[in-house]
């Protein structure tokens, strides 16, 4: 079977040391918003389900395309461009649970709603209408998933106010989700953990001498352990332009002065207005 095609987004397929993942990016309207699947054995673990619903109709097509069941779908974090379309995930592969760690669900359950109102009035109705809550608690620590050995972890405090890691140490990736973000490009500093984003950037950087070669991001196609030190040095950056900046446009302002080149300076105006709590959440 071909693999489908997408005309939104863009899939990269790669073989990993044996294991074949698809790396689904949605298009710059979506923020380049990245959903992986993992083919196993038996079926398919899918990473989280983009932004607007069109794009994670696509995920859907592209998904149901490979001709696997999905055995099962993970939520990496709190950021409404990760869940938004777990909704047409769900309808779509009904059968298929959705994982997530429980302060996340918690957080979606609170929030979500408020979320997905104030995101399709500030971008246009692009986005799910109601909240699809992950039905199933994620446990830290390993699971074998269609002979495939995944390694869950969960940190507080890094670019949301939580997140999750997964390694798959036979296939050499480290799925950091939007702990990292693609070189040359503006990160989401939407609240002020940076000093903890760098300690888990620091930990992650480690990863590369135990034998993991790739890391798969929030936005963008996979890349190597290299982008971490320019992320740390972002982040630091950052922080002492918070500290002398009191209001979001200025902070914004003296962010993209920083980093002419970088790309998503738009996302850096959306981010500020989150960490200052001009929009809350
Ligand atoms: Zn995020």
């Amino acid at each position: 079977m071909s693999p489908p095609q997408t005309t939104l987004g863009q899939v990269t397929t790669k073989d990993y040391r044996g294991v074949a993942i698809h790396t689904y990016n949605a298009p710059e309207e979506g923020l380049y918003v990245a959903s992986q699947i993992v083919e196993t054995a038996d079926g398919l673990v899918v990473f989280d389900a983009v932004f607007h619903v069109k794009h994670a109709e696509e995920l859907a097509n592209y998904i149901a395309g490979l001709g696997k069941p999905v055995n099962r779908i993970v939520l990496s974090h709190i950021h409404p461009d990760h869940w938004s379309g777990l909704g047409v995930l769900h309808a779509r592969f009904p059968k298929a649970p959705i994982y997530a760690f429980p302060e996340i669900i918690a957080y979606i359950r609170k929030n979500g709603q408020k979320i997905l109102d104030a995101r399709n009035e500030a971008f246009g109705p692009v986005v799910a209408k109601t909240p699809t809550l992950p039905d199933h608690d994620l446990a830290v620590g390993e699971a074998t998933i269609g002979g495939v050995r995944f390694e869950f972890e969960r940190q507080p405090d890094g670019e949301s106010d939580w997140q999750s890691i997964v390694r798959l140490p036979v296939a050499g990736v480290v799925m950091a989700f939007d702990l990292v973000f693609p070189p040359e490009t503006h990160l989401f500093t939407v609240a002020n953990y940076y000093d903890h984003w760098v300690e888990i950037l620091r930990g992650l950087k480690g990863d590369a001498a135990k034998g993991y070669d790739t890391l798969m991001i929030g936005r963008g196609k996979p890349v190597g352990f290299d982008v971490i030190e320019s992320n740390i040095a972002y982040l630091h950056k950052a922080k002492e332009l918070h500290a002398a900046n009191s209001t979001a446009e200025s902070y914004a302002e003296a962010l993209k002065g920083a980093y002419p080149g970088y790309y998503g300076g738009g996302w850096v105006d959306f981010s500020s207005l989150l960490l200052y709590k001009i929009i809350n959440p």
